[in-house]
């Protein structure tokens, strides 16, 4: 199963892929994630991305199709994966298409998450994440059992640096420019699956599975 996951930052993508891959045994690829990996083992890479991070912007798409590539190339991503965070521009989607063609691969379904714009602030603000293991939560929809700390590896909770009022209003108007045409990208294609994201953590994880197994 080859999926991307689609969604305005803040629709719960890494919080469903958590669930997908917990369900289906596909890798979890975020690009998010590994551009914060890299900037916090310091690369060149992550020297590079954090230039554009810390603004709300777009990481160029050379360096990021590379970071794809090389990845799907892997081992575990042989019987299938999970994409988040990419493609995120049409020159991506193309390009992706391409590399996996290379690779007699293809795209099955594209899981777009779809929250109305305006929760989509406060989603971000109250987002809390574990700096070890990753795994989300938010401060009043999806709290830890302990205040501030992680259920799964007693981590302290932290906040992304780019998860403030200034940052979110900027990648959001980043991303909202950028996601229509992709939606209509995979619209054509024939593979878009549009799932009610404004639901319960649980519900969304139902309808996803609904329509992955029809
Ligand atoms: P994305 O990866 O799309 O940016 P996340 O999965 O990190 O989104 O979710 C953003 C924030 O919203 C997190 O704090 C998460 O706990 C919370 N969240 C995710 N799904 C829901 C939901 N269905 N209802 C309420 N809050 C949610
Ligand atoms: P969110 O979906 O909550 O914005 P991500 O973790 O997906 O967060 O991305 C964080 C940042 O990483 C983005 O604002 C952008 O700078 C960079 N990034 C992630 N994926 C891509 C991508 N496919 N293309 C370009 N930049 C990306």
């Amino acid at each position: 199963m080859n999926l991307i996951l689609m969604g305005l930052p803040g629709a719960g993508k890494g919080t469903q892929a958590e669930k997908i891959n917990e369900q289906y045994k596909i890798p979890h690829i975020s690009t998010g994630d590994m551009f914060r990996l890299a900037i916090k083992e310091g690369t060149p890479l992550g020297k590079k991305a954090k230039e554009f991070m810390d603004q709300g912007a777009l990481v160029p798409d050379e360096v990021t199709i590379g970071i794809v590539q090389e990845r799907l190339a892997m081992d575990d991503c042989k019987d299938g994966f999970l994409l988040d965070g990419f493609p995120r521009t049409i020159a991506q989607a193309e390009a992706l298409k391409d590399l996996l063609a290379n690779m007699d691969k293809k795209i099955d379904d594209v899981i777009h998450v779809d929250v109305p714009e305006e929760k989509l602030m406060e989603r971000l603000t109250g987002r809390r994440v574990c700096p070890t293991c990753g795994r989300t939560y938010h401060v009043v929809y999806n709290p830890p059992e302990k205040d501030g700390i992680c259920d799964k590896d007693g981590t302290t909770l932290i906040q992304r640096d780019d998860d403030t009022a200034d940052t979110v209003k900027n990648r959001l108007a980043v991303n909202i420019k950028q996601t229509e045409p992709l939606l209509d990208f995979y619209k054509q294609e024939g593979t878009l699956i549009t799932i009610n994201g404004d639901q319960q953590i649980t519900d969304v994880f139902k309808d996803i599975q609904k329509q992955l197994e029809k």
